[in-house]
C-alpha cells in the first residue's frame, strides 16, 4: 500500500494517517513533522527550512526532494507508506514518481480529502498538539478531556506558530497556488478518490477505508 494523501492544511492529513498508520503496517511519512523536527533539533536542514516554515511559505522543492528521498529509501517504507504533506509541487510531484520508478514501486492510490475553506480555517485556529506524542486535539471539534493535557500522555497541548490566523491565510494561499494544481495533475492518473467530510465535519478511517474498498458496508 503506497498512498498519497493530498488536501489543504487543516484537513485532516495527519489525524487520518496516524490512525490508518496505527491499523495497518505502513510507515506515516510527514514531510512537516520531518521538517520540524530538523527546526528543533537545529540541523543544517533545519537551519535551511525555517524561514520558510514561519512565514507559511514552501520549503524548496530541492530541499524537500533530497530529504524525501532519502527517507523513502530506508527499510521501514519497503512495506508500504502513506504521504502526508508531500508532494505539493507538480515538481515534487515528478520528482517522486522517478524516485520510486527507480525502485521499481508505484503509488497505489492518491486520495484527496476535499474540505471546504471555512472549516479548515477554524480547525486549523483550533488545532493543538501534545508536545510529547504528538496526538492532535482540537479546542472546538475535538478537546481533550485533560484540558490543556494530553489524554493519552499527560504531555503538554501547544498551538504551532503556522496556525496563527495570519499564517494560516498565507498557507492556504500557497496551497491553491502551488498544490491545487496537483488535484488535476493526479485525477489523470489510476486510482485517485475524493473524500468528504462527514457531518461533523470529519473523514474518519472508515470512509477511507470504504473508498479504497478496504472495508464494506457491513464490517
Ligand atoms: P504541514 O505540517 O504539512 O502543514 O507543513 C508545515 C510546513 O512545512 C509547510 O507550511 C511548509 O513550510 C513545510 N513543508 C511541509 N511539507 C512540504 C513540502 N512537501 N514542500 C515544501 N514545504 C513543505
Amino acid at each position: 500500500m503506497r498512498i498519497i494523501l493530498l488536501g489543504s492544511p487543516g484537513a485532516g492529513k495527519g489525524s487520518l494517517a496516524a490512525e490508518i498508520s496505527k491499523k495497518y503496517p505502513v510507515a506515516h511519512i510527514s514531510t512537516g513533522d520531518i521538517l520540524r523536527e530538523n527546526v528543533k533539533n537545529n540541523t543544517p536542514l533545519g537551519v535551511k527550512a525555517r524561514s520558510f516554515m514561519e512565514s507559511g511559505g514552501l520549503v524548496s522543492d530541492d530541499i524537500v526532494i533530497a530529504m524525501m528521498e532519502e527517507r523513502l529509501g530506508r527499510p521501514d517504507c519497503e512495506k508500504g507508506f502513506i504521504l502526508d504533506g508531500f508532494p505539493r509541487t507538480v515538481s515534487q510531484a515528478e520528482a517522486l514518481e522517478e524516485i520510486l520508478e527507480k525502485a521499481g514501486m508505484a503509488i497505489s492510490s492518491t486520495v484527496l480529502l476535499d474540505v471546504d475553506e471555512d472549516l479548515v480555517v477554524r480547525r486549523l485556529s483550533g488545532r493543538r498538539i501534545c508536545r510529547n506524542c504528538g496526538a492532535i486535539y482540537n479546542v472546538n471539534t475535538r478537546p481533550s478531556s485533560k484540558g490543556d493535557r494530553c489524554e493519552i500522555c499527560g504531555g503538554e497541548l501547544y498551538q504551532r506558530d503556522d496556525d496563527r490566523e495570519d499564517i494560516v491565510r498565507q498557507r492556504l494561499g500557497v496551497y491553491y497556488r502551488e498544490t491545487a494544481p496537483l488535484i488535476s495533475y493526479f485525477e489523470k492518473k489510476r486510482s485517485f478518490l475524493r473524500l468528504k467530510p462527514n457531518e461533523k465535519g470529519d473523514i474518519v478511517l472508515e470512509d477511507f477505508e470504504k473508498a479504497l474498498g478496504w472495508r464494506n458496508d457491513n464490517a
